[in-house]
């Protein structure tokens, strides 16, 4: 099972594909998370990339596409995956579905996030990650057991550089403007799929298994 995860930033991509990933058993790719890993480790990947995402920006397509296509070439990926933050452009939907067609294959869905502009700011200012194992957690809505410790490895959690709310903004105007029309894209493909991502967490991966079974 091959699927993406579409929607705003904060929008809760992250939070379901995680759970997605457990119930279906394939890996949860985040490229969010593969660049971060290599900004905590100081590669030159990290180093580029760094630069566009502490402005909102979207890293370039060429560096991008490499990395993802790269990931869904290793084993752990040929029963499926789920795509959290990629595509975020038509050129990025474009290379992905051109690289499954020389493979006789395709995405089976895209499940679209939907929640709008008001919520997403109050969400990405209660976000708190752990840099170092990914997980995310809501200071109101889904707070670790020990404030500012992560549950699953105990170290710290911090509000990304990224969720300051100057830089929200700019990440939604980037989304409307470059991720918003895969929305379109997938919907001619007839594989994409919308649910409320304004409802809780539990009741979001309800519509989405709901789809998915
Ligand atoms: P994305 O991966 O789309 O950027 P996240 O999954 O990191 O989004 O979620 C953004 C924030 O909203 C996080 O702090 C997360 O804990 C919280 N969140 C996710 N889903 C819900 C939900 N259904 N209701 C309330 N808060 C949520
Ligand atoms: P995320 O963790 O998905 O919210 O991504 C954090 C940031 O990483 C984004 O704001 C972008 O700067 C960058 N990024 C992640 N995925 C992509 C992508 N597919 N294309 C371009 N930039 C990306």
């Amino acid at each position: 099972m091959k699927i993406i995860m579409l929607g705003a930033p904060g929008a809760g991509k992250g939070t379901q594909a995680k759970m997605i990933a457990e119930k279906y058993s394939v890996p949860h790719i985040s490229t969010g998370d593969i660049f971060r890993a290599n900004i905590k480790n100081g590669t030159q990947l990290g180093m580029e990339a760094k630069k566009y995402m502490d402005q909102g920006l979207l890293v370039p397509d060429e560096l991008t596409v490499k990395i993802l296509l790269d990931r869904v070439a290793k084993e752990d990926c040929a029963g499926g995956y789920v795509l959290d933050g990629f595509p975020r452009t038509i050129p990025q939907a474009q290379v992905l579905d051109n690289a499954l067609k020389e493979l006789d294959d395709q995405i089976d869905f895209a499940i679209n996030v939907d929640v709008p502009d008001e919520n997403i700011v109050r969400r990405m200012g209660g976000r708190r990650a752990c840099l170092s194992c990914g997980a995310t957690y809501h200071i109101e809505h889904i707070p670790s057991k020990k404030e500012g410790v992560c549950d699953a490895c105990g170290k710290e959690l911090v509000l990304r550089d990224d969720d300051k709310p100057e830089t929200v903004k700019n990440r939604l105007d980037v989304y409307h403007q470059q991720t918003q029309p895969l929305i379109d894209f997938y919907e001619k493909k007839g594989i994409l799929r919308t649910v409320d991502g304004t409802v809780d967490m539990k009741d979001v991966f309800a519509a989405i298994t709901a789809i998915l079974d």
